[in-house]
């Protein structure tokens, strides 16, 4: 849920939404989250139509994942392309496009996904693995959350970025999502819940900064972000979990809006 209040201005208050740039400057976007609006807007600002097609890979399909792509403008432009995309093994059989017209049908939006504009194409590709022809190397595994999420790790030039969100560790920590991290230059996992909140919400797809810190510290990652803030977390409580996560763990940190990491 986006929070627009005044005690959410330090950490930010959109939904998920992370642009990833390549050496080359090409660029990827994870999750298409409130987020996703200004990202847009900046996208146009610094001109990245060199590139015809831009991809959006989602980690799932759930609101806050998918909820910013109505009003990213790119995609209002008839001479863009992008490549929306869920990648992974063993996913349920559902249709990403969809998905994303039936948020934008006409009891929910004023403009349906066929009247944007861009051209989109729409992929669910049964992979675990996969190379791009300019060397960028992209892993997929799902883990555990109502209705299968994915978490991904891509590798540029000896650089790896983890994303994953939207994980519950059923009983101990996923191995799964240790070995998909291994090694990374940063993990950006989820940390919705304390250890406490974890106790009263099992069953709601999520972990706790606590759980996010044992990742790191199993896969031995540089840098931890810690990701998906609770609605209901302002940024004085936010501020506080900072403090206790950085105590067992220096290299981690609360992402914020705008946050830029550079591998
Ligand atoms: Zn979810
Ligand atoms: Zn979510």
């Amino acid at each position: 849920m986006p929070v627009a209040d005044p005690g959410y201005m330090q950490y930010g208050g959109h939904t998920s939404c992370i642009l990833v740039t390549f050496t080359s400057g090409r660029v990827a976007i994870l999750d298409a989250g409130t987020g996703i609006r200004k990202l847009g807007n900046d996208l146009l600002r610094n001109s990245h139509e060199q590139y015809d097609n831009i991809s959006i890979i989602l980690s799932h399909t759930h609101w806050d994942h998918i909820q910013g792509f109505p009003f990213f403008d790119p995609a209002y432009n008839p001479q863009r392309n992008f490549t929306i995309s869920i990648c992974g093994k063993d996913r349920m059989g559902k249709n990403l496009e969809h998905i994303f017209a039936t948020q934008m049908e006409s009891d929910l939006f004023p403009v349906p996904l066929h009247k944007m504009g861009a051209k989109f194409t729409f992929l669910q590709p049964d992979i675990t693995t996969y190379e791009n022809p300019w060397g960028i190397k992209f892993f997929a595994s799902k883990h555990s959350h109502r209705g299968d999420a994915y978490s991904y790790r891509i590798e540029e030039g000896g650089k790896t970025l983890v994303y994953c969100t939207d994980v519950e560790h059923k009983d101990g920590i996923d191995p799964n999502v240790v070995a998909l991290s291994r090694n990374a230059d940063l993990l950006i996992h989820d940390a919705q819940y304390t250890p406490e909140e974890l106790e009263m919400k099992k069953g709601w797809g999520h972990s706790s900064w606590e759980q996010a810190i044992e990742v790191a510290e199993q896969a031995g990652v540089k840098k931890l972000a810690l990701f998906h803030h609770d609605p209901d977390h302002d940024d004085t409580f936010l501020s506080n979990i900072e403090k206790e996560c950085q105590k067992r763990y220096t290299q981690a940190f609360l992402a914020r809006e705008g946050n830029e990491v550079v591998l």
